[in-house]
């Protein structure tokens, strides 16, 4: 509904352009100036507010969230001045008929990302599906106070939906006082029994209340098809295991033996239980609890040496840089870290390599990767440059929203 109480945001000449292109942020800099009605009982916009975006005219552009800081506005919907009344149900409805078309929903896959933020026209929101439970992520305070309408959205359009937990604790901006609770269950409740969801006829136990993110890296899933068919008589590590997705796609591919490292005891006892719901016999599975360095360079606490064994190696670390001044520390970081693992492998070997931070671009992670190549003297070719998944799409006029990218290289 149209409202006159709604601040509006004008934009400064010009500025309207990257709005014109669905690019879906205003930045603070962008804006002329913002005017409140006098009924207004604020001096300034509420974090999490809809708000009108003008151009310098006066015309409607676009609607969208209000945000303290430089993305001031994000947008939810160009082309007029408030949000139709069945506005979530159209973008989760959209959402869901992408996901289908990509095939992502049959009998041996029932995990996946539903919405990726910006990528699926609505930024700040993330929810990823794990058989009949969808964890919901807020990333703005504008998704956290619609968290209600999003929710009963998911419930109609999803009819398999039994649970829906909302897990923003970690995701939303602390700037502001926040109403209402930032975790707990939209719909259905916890129950003792776990959560197994399947991926590509694997099964995998979600932890969402315990779990990192929304429990599981759904975006890894065409990256580990991909190393399962790499995998047949290999001596894999698995680095950064977390819940061991990438371990538990190689013992599928037939691995020689496969070791799954994280420093989280917690990632560590769900990767043994992974590996033991799909295998009845688990005996080419080591896993440990230890930092990725200390393990690379032998040093693990039954101080076998297992490091200078592997023919396969996984290095998916968290994102070292997250945000842009982060960014020359986090190259060293990948710099050596590759290098170390380029020193490692056996001679034939294969190392996928991955960046989740999204200030570091694909080239600068190649460049970092080349230069720790460079730096150990051994020969490496590409064989596959890596991306995240089509259930993570990338609005084009958003490249900012691409974050994953890989390589599969070989070490001669
Ligand atoms: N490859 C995983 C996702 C990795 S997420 C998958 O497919 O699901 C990154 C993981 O790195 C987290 O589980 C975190 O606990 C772990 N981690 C962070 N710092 C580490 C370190 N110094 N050494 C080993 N693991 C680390």
């Amino acid at each position: 509904m149209t409202n006159n109480l709604q601040p509006i945001v004008i934009l400064k000449p010009h500025k309207e352009e990257s709005v014109l292109r669905f690019h879906p942020w205003v930045f603070s800099g962008a804006i002329a100036k913002i005017v409140l009605d006098r009924n207004y009982p604020y001096a300034e916009p509420q974090e999490g507010e809809l708000v009108k975006v003008v151009d310098s005219t006066g015309k409607n552009l676009a609607v969208g969230h209000w945000q303290v800081g430089s993305i001031a506005v994000r947008l939810l919907a160009f082309g007029t001045d408030t949000l139709p009344s069945d506005f979530w149900h159209r973008r989760i409805a959209a959402a869901w008929k992408l996901r289908q078309a990509l095939g992502l929903v049959r009998p041996d896959n029932n995990t996946f990302r539903l919405i990726h933020g910006e990528g699926d026209f609505l930024p700040g929101l993330v929810v990823d599906i794990y058989a009949d439970t969808a964890v919901v992520q807020a990333h703005s305070v504008g998704m956290h106070l619609h968290r209600y309408a999003i929710a009963k959205a998911l419930n109609d359009i999803l009819p398999h939906l039994n649970n829906i937990y909302y897990k923003s604790d970690d995701t939303l901006p602390f700037k502001a006082p926040i109403d209402g609770d930032k975790t707990g269950y939209l719909a259905g409740a916890q129950t003792d029994e776990p959560c197994w969801a399947t991926e590509n006829g694997l099964q995998f136990r979600i932890d969402w209340l315990q779990g990192q993110k929304t429990g599981f890296f759904v975006d890894q899933r065409e990256n580990r098809a991909l190393l399962e068919r790499y995998a047949q008589g290999r001596d894999v590590l698995n680095m950064f295991c977390y819940t061991g997705g990438f371990s538990v796609y190689a013992l599928r591919g037939g691995a020689k033996s496969v070791t799954s490292v994280d420093v989280s005891a917690k990632a560590i006892d769900l990767v043994n239980d992974n590996v033991e719901r799909n295998f009845s016999d688990s005996t080419g599975h080591f896993a440990y609890a230890a930092d990725a360095f200390d393990f690379l360079n032998g040093k693990i606490e039954n101080g076998e040496k297992t490091s200078d064994k592997y023919d396969l190696i996984i290095l998916d670390p968290p994102a070292f840089a997250k945000h842009r001044e982060a960014v020359p520390n986090a190259l060293r970081g990948y710099r050596r870290l590759n290098a170390k693992a380029i020193e490692k492998i056996k001679s034939g070997g294969i190392l996928f390599t991955f960046s989740c931070s999204q200030a570091v671009d694909k080239e600068m992670f190649r460049l970092a990767v080349f230069t720790a190549a460079a730096q150990v003297g051994r020969k490496v070719r590409i064989l596959h440059q890596l991306h995240q998944p089509a259930d993570h799409p990338v609005n084009i006029y958003h490249p900012e929203g691409e974050y994953l990218k890989g390589l599969v290289l070989y070490v001669e």
